[in-house]
């Protein structure tokens, strides 16, 4: 652990996002950054990400998202020498409705025209690929044969370890407490061990990124919302190799977890935190809710009856941060020199943080991209919305994590 100190640039969070904006800057030719972390590594919700990267979106632009960053999971042992434990498995997307299987045809659209290759499985296919299903209620079965999923764990560290050798230093058990500010830049961070200078303070604090904002007096909506899953010990016909498996008309995500099922879903009644009371090194824990996970399970068995007879092996859990639009909200802010927002991953920062770093590295230079301004925190500033929308929205953004079309949607 290095000592907190001055920097030109300080990145506050040491999560995925935190550790992937680090190793792109670091490899973009920024010589001076650290990492401040009030706990350890990934010891936040990256941590306790499923890993899933899917890169079927709703739009051409998150699909070019996701497929770079699909890419640099794929390069990133060779580029770093330090593993992900990336495993291109393929996906599966799982259809029970007509309209379903109608949107995954317009989803196969959206996909091709961005480039990503996908495929409607004969039944005899998805049989083939898909051994331990029952395929008796499956209407349609939409294939992406280089999606996957790596180890959250083993990413963040390979960012870590990659930014360190690039001259990165990490400040871990460092509470960032307060932010200097002259005029208007930045100037500085407060810490619970000591202070230091810094042109440009990056906010990756996840679900504390909001309050991590305030103490620049700024009122932004990163709105916590609880997500878990479960992970059971083996399951006859369950290995790792398997496909990740989608099934949105359950609302719920699978994959093997070696042996075991690893099973979660998107309630539909979400959980969330207000904003305005998650405070500076607040502990966030979730304590697992047995009533929604069985609930997964007993969905899930529809697809895989032996989910329910399986002894759950262990729950993960977390307050994965959202925004009432459902996008990133990532770049400097207007009016305040130095202070750049990396936050509101709506419970996609594993899969889409290298591209998430990439889009940081964008902001922060001459002629961003239509999309990348598009980001922009100053979406919501001067704040002309209020809380208690806001953080409605932002809760039904994870409630329909897998909605049809109609409605405000995801589709990760
Ligand atoms: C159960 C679960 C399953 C998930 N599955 C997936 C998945 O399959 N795929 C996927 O892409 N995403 C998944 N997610 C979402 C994903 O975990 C998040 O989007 C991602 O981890 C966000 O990364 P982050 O770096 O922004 O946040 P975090 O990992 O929370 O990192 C933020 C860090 O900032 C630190 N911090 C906060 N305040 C301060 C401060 N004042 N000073 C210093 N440090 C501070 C925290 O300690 C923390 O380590 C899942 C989440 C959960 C909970």
């Amino acid at each position: 652990m290095a000592e907190i100190r001055d920097a030109e640039v300080t990145i506050v969070g040491g999560g995925a996002i935190g550790c992937a904006v680090a190793y792109t800057l670091a490899r973009a030719g920024y010589r001076d950054v650290q990492v401040v972390e009030q706990g350890e590594l990934a010891g936040a919700t990256s941590g306790q990400a499923a890993g899933l990267v899917g890169q079927v979106r709703a739009s051409r632009e998150r699909c070019r998202l996701a497929m770079a960053s699909v890419a640099a999971y794929a390069r990133i042992e060779q580029e770093t020498g330090y593993p992900a434990d990336w495993r291109p498995t393929g996906s599966v997307r799982i259809a029970l409705t007509a309209e379903r299987a109608a949107e995954f045809t317009a989803l196969a659209a959206v996909a091709r025209s961005a480039g990503l290759e996908v495929e409607f499985l004969t039944a005899a296919r998805l049989a083939g690929l898909c051994p331990m299903l029952d395929t008796s209620e499956i209407t349609a079965a939409l294939w992406c044969p280089t999606d996957g999923y790596l180890q959250p764990n083993s990413l963040v560290t390979a960012y870590a370890r990659a930014a360190r050798d690039r001259g990165v230093t990490f400040a871990t058990r460092t509470t960032v407490t307060g932010l200097r500010i002259a005029g208007d830049a930045v100037r500085g961070v407060r810490t619970d061990q000591g202070a230091a200078a810094t042109d440009v303070v990056i906010n990756a604090a996840g679900p504390w990124a909001g309050a991590v904002a305030r103490l620049a007096g700024l009122p932004l909506p990163v709105v916590p919302v609880r997500h878990e899953y479960f992970v059971t010990r083996a399951v006859a016909g369950w290995h790792a190799g398997l496909p990740v498996l989608r099934a949105p008309d359950l609302r719920l995500y699978a994959r093997a977890e070696g042996p075991g099922i690893l099973c979660g879903g998107w309630e539909a009644d979400g959980l969330s935190l207000d904003p305005r009371r998650v405070t500076i090194g607040q502990a966030l824990a979730v304590r697992p809710d047995w009533e929604v996970l069985s609930g997964f399970a007993a969905d899930f068995a529809r697809l895989a009856p032996p989910v329910t007879q399986a002894e759950v092996r262990e729950v993960f859990r977390g307050f994965p941060a959202f925004s009432p639009d459902g996008r990133f909200i990532v770049g400097p802010v207007p009016g305040l020199r130095g202070f750049v927002m990396a936050a509101a991953c709506n419970a996609h920062g594993v899969s889409g943080s290298a591209g998430l770093a990439e889009h940081v590295l964008e902001s922060l230079q001459p002629g961003p991209s239509p999309y990348v301004r598009s980001l922009s925190p100053g979406r919501y500033l001067p704040q002309t919305w209020d809380w208690e929308s806001a953080r409605a929205r932002a809760e039904q953004v994870y409630e329909n994590y897998y909605s049809l079309p109609a409605q405000p949607q995801q589709a990760s």
